[in-house]
């Protein structure tokens, strides 16, 4: 009996460890600032005060269409990270992003989470992107992981490709704000000098974000802020 028991305390011990490992492994892959191997950027040291805005996903002609629209209206120029299933389908949206001079990185090809697969897996999706963005006039320099997720294989395979892992420090959160006011007001109290700014502008259901852009822009530059691509502040870091 006695023994019975010990084994079975030790079993839920060790399904204690294996959910708290399961745990942690899982906050781990979404750290912003954090990976554990290679490098990771998530904003830029500096007293300036400039952020870089990026956009996820897409591209869709809709998207494009209105962030196009917005940024052109306050001058301000972006990082697009675009996923080479849709680049594919609309790589002319890739072309106009380019033309009126913004900055196209790698948000892989398919957008699945990018844990548990093969090194291979992970090289597809990346080369498969990177020869869409070149295709379309960029050479690509960025990577950035669906979801912010990445543990071990999916970072090995962006250094190996030449390219450099960004992910944010501030993103949107169009589940808890709705309201474009709201939305944009939420992005700007988070802000800071260096800052990377994540919103997802591209599909239907992102109507939020599209409305919202146009404050978030107005906001900033009451602030005093610039917003650049990422390659413009990352001129920034500390050499
Ligand atoms: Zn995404």
């Amino acid at each position: 009996m006695l023994r019975a028991r010990r084994i079975l305390s030790s079993a839920a011990l060790a399904l204690v460890a294996l959910v708290l490992l399961a745990v942690a492994t899982n906050r781990l892959s979404k750290a912003r600032c954090f990976q554990l191997v290679g490098e990771v950027t998530c904003r830029v040291d500096t007293t300036e005060r400039i952020v870089a805005l990026t956009f996820d996903d897409g591209p869709t002609p809709e998207g494009v269409d209105s962030v196009l629209t917005t940024l052109d209206r306050y001058g301000a120029k972006a990082t697009f990270f675009l996923i080479g299933q849709h680049l594919e389908r609309s790589p002319g949206q890739a072309q106009r992003l380019l033309a009126a001079g913004h900055e196209l990185g790698n948000h892989s090809f398919s957008h699945v989470r990018n844990i548990g697969h093969s090194r291979e897996f992970y090289a597809a999706e990346i080369a498969r992107t990177s020869a869409l963005l070149r295709a379309a006039g960029q050479h690509p320099r960025y990577f950035r992981p669906p979801f912010g997720r990445r543990l071990i294989g999916l970072p090995l395979e962006v250094e190996r490709s030449g390219l450099r892992m960004v992910t944010w420090d501030v993103e949107d959160q169009p589940e808890r704000f709705t309201d474009p006011a709201r939305f944009a007001e939420d992005i700007l109290a988070r802000v800071k000098p260096g800052s990377i700014i994540l919103i997802h502008p591209m599909y239907r259901a992102n109507e939020t974000a599209r409305a919202a852009l146009p404050l978030v822009l107005e906001g900033l530059r009451q602030r005093g802020y610039r917003a650049v691509t990422v390659s413009e502040l990352l001129k920034r870091e500390a050499a």
